[in-house]
Order: C-alpha cells, then sequence, then structure tokens
C-alpha cells in the first residue's frame, strides 16, 4: 500500500516536469519566432546590391533592367518582412526572377516557399543541398552530426521550396547584366554555396563574395568514421576556395560575421557610403578565424584516436 502510493508520487512528480519541460520549451520556442520577426531597416549596401534581410540572418537583393536576384529567405517567418523590405526600397517582389540560397537551413532558406510563391522566381539550388531543399527538413542531415537528434523536437523543418534548376560548383547564373557565381564551399552542408557577383557602384566594379558558413556543427566527427564522408577535406577546400576569390565586399549568411550594424552606421560619416563594406581585411580575417577554430577541432580528435 505504502510503495503503491509512492510510486504514484513519483509519477504525479515527473508528470509535473514533463509538463513544467513542455511549458519552458513552447515558452522558449514562442520567444525564438517573436524575435525573428523583428524587422530590420533594408539599405544600399553599395550601387545595385541591398541589405533585405533580417538583423541575424542576411538576404540580399541585386537589382537589373531584366529583373532582380534574391539570396536567401531568412527563417519561414522572415519571408513577409523580406518583401516588405524590398518595397520600402522601391523594388517590387514580382520582379524578382531568381532565387539563390547560401545553404539549406531553416535559417536562410525557411522564407523561400513563400518568397517564391509572392515573386514566381525560380530557384536554383546546389546539387548538393537539393534533397534537403526538397524535404524541407535539415533535422536528419549527417552534416550536423550529433546534433541531428534535434530533428524529433521539429527543429530544422522549413516550408519546401520548389527546385527549379540545379548547379554545379563554378555554375554561373545570369539574368540580363547580372552574373552570379556559385562557389561550392561544403562542410557546413553538403552544397553550402558562396556567391561572387560584381557590383557597379558609381565608375567602379565591386567584387561582392557572400559566404555560405564555416561553423562547425558542435561535435561534428572529422576523422573517421567521419560524420559524412568527405567532410574534412570539403573543409579544407572551402578555405582554399574562399582565400582565392579577390572579395572588395565582404557579406555573408548571418551580418555579425562581417559586422554588418556597425558598417551600416559608419555608412553616414563615409566618403561613399559603399567604403565600410568594401573590407577584405575583415574578409580574409573570418576565413583564418574559422580555419584556426577547425584546425583545434581537427587535431583535438586526431590526438583522440
Ligand atoms: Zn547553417
Amino acid at each position: 500500500m505504502r510503495s503503491l502510493s509512492k510510486r504514484r508520487r513519483r509519477v504525479v512528480l515527473l508528470g509535473a516536469a514533463a509538463a513544467l519541460l513542455f511549458v519552458a520549451f513552447t515558452q522558449w520556442r514562442a520567444a525564438i519566432t517573436r524575435g525573428r520577426s523583428v524587422p530590420d531597416e533594408p539599405f544600399r549596401i553599395a550601387g545595385n546590391l541591398y541589405y533585405v534581410g533580417h538583423t541575424g540572418v542576411t538576404a540580399f537583393l541585386l537589382t537589373g533592367p531584366d529583373g532582380h536576384v534574391l539570396i536567401d529567405g531568412g527563417y519561414p517567418e522572415n519571408a513577409p518582412l523580406i518583401i516588405e523590405s524590398i518595397s520600402k526600397l522601391g523594388f517590387d517582389i514580382a520582379d524578382v526572377k531568381v532565387l539563390l540560397n547560401s545553404h539549406a537551413h531553416s535559417d536562410h532558406a525557411g522564407g523561400l516557399q513563400a518568397l517564391q510563391e509572392a515573386s514566381g522566381a525560380e530557384l536554383w539550388v546546389s546539387e548538393g543541398d537539393a534533397e534537403v531543399m526538397t524535404a524541407g527538413r535539415h533535422g536528419g542531415d549527417p552534416a550536423l552530426g550529433p546534433m541531428r537528434i534535434l530533428r524529433f523536437l521539429g527543429l530544422g523543418r522549413f516550408p519546401a521550396p520548389r527546385v527549379d534548376h540545379e548547379f554545379e560548383d563554378g555554375a554561373t547564373i545570369r539574368l540580363g547584366p547580372l552574373a552570379l557565381t556559385a562557389h561550392v564551399t561544403a562542410g557546413h552542408t553538403r552544397g553550402c554555396t558562396s556567391w561572387s557577383f560584381p557590383v557597379r557602384d558609381d565608375d567602379r566594379d565591386l567584387l561582392a563574395v557572400s559566404i555560405c558558413s564555416l561553423t562547425l556543427f558542435p561535435f561534428v566527427s572529422l576523422v573517421e568514421p567521419e560524420s559524412y564522408p568527405g567532410i574534412r577535406s570539403d573543409f579544407e577546400r572551402s578555405f582554399r576556395t574562399l582565400r582565392s576569390l579577390p572579395a572588395d565586399i565582404f557579406l555573408a549568411s548571418h551580418s555579425n560575421w562581417f559586422s554588418m550594424v556597425r558598417k551600416r552606421g559608419e555608412r553616414a560619416t563615409a566618403e561613399n557610403p559603399a567604403q565600410p563594406f568594401i573590407d577584405r581585411d575583415g574578409y580574409l580575417l573570418h576565413i583564418d578565424r574559422a580555419e584556426e577554430r577547425f584546425r583545434e577541432v581537427l587535431a583535438d580528435q586526431q590526438q583522440q584516436r
């Protein structure tokens, strides 16, 4: 009798703990969603290149006479904000003809389906990321390492867009005079794509490079058995590829990587508002730091073998 009530008390306590955890988890998710819905001021970076993203995750609009190109869709919640930012700048979402993506994670691909619906634009996705993009979930991707167990919490899901074209490393996507070259800088995902493209600013041509991501997920294995076969050599190649690009304008899929907020503030007092974004040193420093971290993790993992 006594042991039964003890067991019952334990069941009640466990149930209460589970309910509390559930409430905390839903509140945490709601707070995250609210944070994602905070709009940010769009602005011209240089020439025909504009920032239309969220404060944290970026989206870039490259405008042209035959239509515009939009790189990245942010979180699912960001799509209406991106559309609003485009119209605040005096452009129309319906004139976006090409949609591009850095990588098929919910914070950069989440808004693509809604943006595709609103614009009718064709979406180009790297061969390496096409499967995850079509599935609309990055949760099960082995490139995430053990973190992929989080898919059971529903994390990493996003509305799947229609993939109109797949491309290989080195492809150039053209729209009228606009030309964007795809550099598959894999490792973070198997098809992680950095984009390089010329921007016409007054009388000069500047090469903009948007870095996909060089971030290693926690516990990703760079030694046998690798999280996915080739992840280590993919990262090694990505550092080399990015260093080889003569980038003038440094961009990335997350705004803090290229100090967007600070640079946007500096525009007001700069002789040319594009100047703060012309940052080859910052670009190289970002690659150096990412490689340093990669080397540390790799050395640790090689030692533990
Ligand atoms: Zn990512």
